[in-house]
């Protein structure tokens, strides 16, 4: 993905015509809020926007010219007035720490060294542990000139309330599905530009990083283990062992999705509106046999399970108690 990572995307010229205006009347808010599903590109946007806001030469419509110095440093990931607040990648919890906002407003972390603006990209800002956001909330309500913060989230309202309210919301929206295929469809190079796009939730960056023949065929096996824990023979707590292992938060997107599926097919969905549809039939089956009520409850579950499991707790117990539960529900339901 290097190749898109400062190119904003197609589908967000609205975005950037707004901020670029904003700009130009010299109006830019101290704080941006970029929110919108995972995949939508709000990272690119907002690579993108600091490397606008950096350059020395960007043109009419505020875009870099991406050769000059201070294009270069951005790119590169060494300008001196381009900081980049992420949870540590050896982090467990993926909590973004208080240290790292401290640093921020230590005495130069605010200020400009080469006189022009100061862009800070903080993501994902939900992940900001509360002694973090409440050191950022004294920089946001001391802002400094030509400072520019950008908080970037999938769940804005899991932000402080009074952050929130501090920074300009920026909404990306999934684009339209043709837009979205248009730009996937050179790019993908294993699975169907359609599928992985449904697969997604329509946010076509995350489409791209389910174009992976293995991570797809291991998707099916997931699902295909999910649907026959009914049975005897199958037991949900080896079944938890063995998923604890693999990418939690991407695996509760995709228990949520079969389950949410199962239930628009209870109500009459088409495989169009659905996440899952090149798993139809087997989804299908359950649709038949599983009473909505449960389901409800369970997708509910699923859902706390899923909040669960970004905070510490061990995913393997979070995934027993849930798969305990959908083994219940497939036996009551006679499966
Ligand atoms: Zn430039």
């Amino acid at each position: 993905m290097a190749e898109t990572l400062f190119n904003r995307l197609p589908w967000q010229q609205s975005q950037w015509e707004q901020l670029q205006s904003a700009r130009t009347q010299q109006r830019l808010p101290h704080a941006l809020l970029f929110a919108g599903a995972k995949g939508v590109g709000k990272s690119n946007f907002a690579l993108a926007f600091a490397q606008s806001l950096l350059c020395e030469t960007p043109n009419e419509q505020g875009e870099p010219c991406g050769v000059c110095r201070h294009c270069h440093l951005v790119q590169t990931g060494s300008h001196p007035d381009f900081q980049r607040i992420e949870p540590e990648q050896e982090s467990k919890s993926g909590e973004i720490k208080v240290d790292a906002i401290r640093a921020l407003t230590a005495s130069a972390g605010l200020t400009a060294q080469s006189g022009g603006h100061k862009v800070i990209f903080i993501r994902p800002a939900d992940r900001m542990n509360s002694a973090a956001a409440n050191s950022l909330l004294k920089t946001l309500e001391e802002p400094t000139a030509d400072t520019v913060l950008l908080l970037l989230t999938d769940s804005p309202s899991r932000l402080l309330p009074t952050i929130r309210s501090r920074c300009q919301q920026i909404l990306f929206a999934q684009p339209d599905t043709k837009d979205a295929i248009e730009w996937l469809s050179p790019r993908v190079t294993h699975g169907d530009p359609e599928v992985l796009l449904s697969l997604a939730g329509g946010a076509p960056l995350q489409a791209l990083l389910l174009d992976d023949t293995e991570l797809l065929s291991k998707r099916q096996d997931m699902l295909g283990d999910f649907l026959a824990l009914g049975q005897a023979k199958n037991d949900p707590v080896k079944l938890a062992e063995r998923w604890a292992k693999s990418d939690i938060p991407l695996l509760m997107d995709w228990l949520s999705g079969w389950v949410i599926d199962i239930l628009r097919l209870q109500t009459g969905g088409e495989p169009p509106t659905l996440f899952n549809r090149d798993s139809v039939q087997p989804l299908q089956g359950i649709a038949e046999r599983l009473n909505s009520s449960l389901l409800q409850r369970f997708l509910r579950q699923v859902y706390e399970a899923r909040n669960l499991g970004e905070t510490n707790l061990n995913p393997q117990l979070v995934l027993e108690r849930l798969l305990i539960q959908w083994a219940s529900c497939l036996r009551q339901a006679g499966h």
